[in-house]
């Protein structure tokens, strides 16, 4: 689909990234040369390959190569541990993994298997070590992607997607017009199917596709990127759309069509975005992996008063069911659990047929044979109109800066530390409006460590092995934990904390001058951590980049002055960011450490990428 696009308008600019653009020709060119060389390294159809390449137009040549090579993607994320990438690639099966030529030996020397470079500018400059692989029409049944999503048992699970799937999504779909002067927007990690939706929809229809700059994502260059470039097709998950309609509502000035999926949509926020943009079209998806991004999709330019912003209807090529304990479907108004059918359903967990067996059941209303249909665990409730509602998780999932997380796959890993007898983890809300993981470990014995500094090793032990996301915000210890009259120990019983004590390795350092003092009370607010030492990084905190944006807010109102979301990310501690704020009020000098070794003097440049 995307070579027809190449053949239809080959000068038309597909992929657009920091300034660098690839036409369709070029984008078509590079890939089929990649992909011949996938080949010529024996890539076998269907044999995944994980791409290890930062948003650049190098990452889609790298996509769409393997693709048109007969394989299937595995987005890995370049902030991941290497434990994780090791650990992913082992579960797909891996055998070969795309990097980019800058990457350097160290990284190439670490991943699994043969490890194929992509080269960056000039398609002539691609090492035509084989000849270019020409795009054949393929099996549509054919896995194109595999997409992890967390599991209770503590392994992730490869969620295995075939082109039919994205297809039924990303062409001729019935709840999103495309038109090939559209401009779409990339930004959702490739780990995760949002972005599924952001880069393939707009290269089977000839528009242009602007990427974000592989550097860390803040509200304002996301806003500065959206306007500059006349994104019109915009997919935001909820957490950021919230907070864009909130901090940046000059965003959307120019965009045609908002998306948004992933979590609960808050009414506040789309009557708001809708009321500024009243021509705005808004469609709020709702969707698991299993099911290739969107199931149900709710698009309109109002919302009534209603309670909750409704998930909609299902996308075409999609059939859902909303059904009792005994698969019986439920009245409407009624709740009851989400089953879905169609196109859209994925293949199953690679390697996993019992996982599998147990979500993807044979479909009692299907029509063709073998059919299957997949139970979401969302609980949910038909409206009077025909349309959808959200109700809530029939089991222990959460999303977590809008990834899927189950508190047990957290517990797992945390129970498999060395001093760890037992452990629970339990969500609880954050002040961004979002959801946080909070630990409790029983130590195996007391050791010689303190409870407190045993907490702070096994959050930094966490980091080995888990994505940031997953990392608790706090792990407190107890001797014991509250058992109910059963014996299991009861989660309800244990506090939900507000405050929880410094959570980082590092050397605590108070802050010694005003500026530092009341930068690290307004820390401790934001992230809910206290003490807070001056050379504390924000982000080893649990800070992330919403909270990021609530520490902005909050030091304007407290100081009186702008400052960029760049100058946390350049000066992520406490000491640092006083400097900064300090040059901005013109009182540098004595108080600001600001001739300390290691503090700011570099902090001029690049953003730095998280
Ligand atoms: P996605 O890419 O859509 O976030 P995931 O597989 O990561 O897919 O997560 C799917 C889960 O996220 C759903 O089962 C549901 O619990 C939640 N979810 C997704 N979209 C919405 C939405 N619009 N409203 C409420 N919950 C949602």
């Amino acid at each position: 689909m995307v070579a027809e696009q190449a053949e239809r308008a080959p000068h038309a600019p597909a992929v657009t990234c920091d300034g660098r653009t690839l036409t369709y020709r070029q984008l078509d060119d590079r890939a089929n040369r990649l992909a011949g060389r996938l080949r010529a390294a024996g890539l076998a159809p269907e044999g995944v390959v994980g791409v290890l390449v930062p948003r650049s137009p190098e990452l889609i040549v790298a996509l769409l190569a393997v693709l048109i090579a007969g394989g299937a993607y595995l987005g890995l994320e370049p902030d991941d541990p290497a434990a994780r990438h090791a650990l992913l690639l082992e579960d797909a099966g891996a055998a070969m993994v795309i990097t980019e030529e800058a990457a350097g030996p160290e990284l190439r020397e670490r991943l699994p298997g043969t490890v194929v470079t992509v080269t960056e500018g000039d398609p002539a400059q691609e090492p035509a070590t084989a000849p270019a692989a020409p795009a054949r029409p393929g099996d549509p049944d054919r896995l194109a992607y595999v997409s992890y999503t967390s599991g209770s048992t503590g392994e992730p699970k490869g969620v295995g997607v075939p082109h039919r799937a994205v297809d039924r999504l990303v062409r001729g779909a019935d709840w999103v017009d495309v038109h090939a002067e559209d401009v779409f927007f990339h930004l959702a990690p490739v780990a995760f199917d949002a972005s599924t939706f952001e880069i393939w929809t707009p290269l089977v229809n000839g528009c242009r596709l602007v990427l974000f700059p592989p550097v860390a994502i803040t509200l304002e260059h996301v806003a500065r990127v959206v306007r500059a470039e006349r994104v019109t097709v915009l997919l935001l998950t909820t957490g950021l759309l919230h907070q864009m309609v909130s901090s940046h509502p000059e965003a959307f000035a120019d965009v045609r069509h908002v998306l948004t999926g992933g979590d609960v949509a808050s009414p506040g926020h789309v009557q708001h975005l809708l009321a500024r943009y009243p021509e705005l079209l808004f469609t709020n998806g709702y969707g698991p992996t299993e099911n290739t991004t969107y199931t149900t999709c709710w698009t309109s330019s109002t919302l009534p008063e209603l309670r909750s912003v409704p998930i909609g209807r299902p996308i075409s090529g999609t059939r859902v069911a909303v059904l009792d304990e005994d698969l019986r479907p439920v009245p409407v108004g009624e709740c009851g659990e989400l089953y879905v059918a169609g196109a859209g359903l994925a293949r199953g967990y690679l390697g996993r047929p019992a996982a599998t067996a147990e979500r993807f059941l044979p479909d009692p209303f299907g029509t063709e044979p073998g059919a299957r249909m997949y139970r979401t665990g969302d609980l949910v409730r038909w409206l009077p109109d025909g349309t959808l509602e959200f109700v809530g998780r029939a089991d222990d999932q959460v999303k977590v800066q809008g990834y899927r997380a189950e508190p047990r796959a957290v517990e797992v890993e945390l129970e498999r530390l060395p001093g760890v007898r037992h452990a629970v983890v339990l969500p609880q809300p954050d002040p961004a409006g979002g959801t946080r993981l909070l630990a409790y470990v029983v130590p195996a014995e007391p050791g010689p460590e303190g409870n407190a500094d045993l907490g702070r090793r096994l959050r930094h032990d966490l980091r080995e092995s888990l994505p940031d996301y997953l990392i608790p915000w706090a792990i407190l210890v107890r001797p014991e934990l509250p058992v109910n009259r059963n014996g299991k120990i009861d989660r309800r019983a244990l506090p939900t904390a507000t405050r929880v004590p410094r959570n980082v390795p590092n050397e605590f350092v108070p802050p010694v001058t005003e500026v530092q003092t009341r930068l690290a009370d307004l820390w401790g607010d934001v992230l809910g951590i206290e003490p807070v030492g001056v050379d504390d990084d924000f982000f080893d905190l649990g800070g992330h980049s919403l909270l990021a944006t609530d520490l902005l807010v909050a030091t304007q109102r407290e100081f009186d002055v702008d400052l960029p979301a760049q100058t946390l990310y350049m000066s992520p501690t406490v000491a640092e960011l006083a400097t900064a704020l300090s040059e901005r009020l013109g009182t540098a000098g004595p108080d600001g450490r600001a001739d300390a070794p290691g503090g700011p003097a570099d902090a001029a440049g690049e953003e730095r990428p998280r």
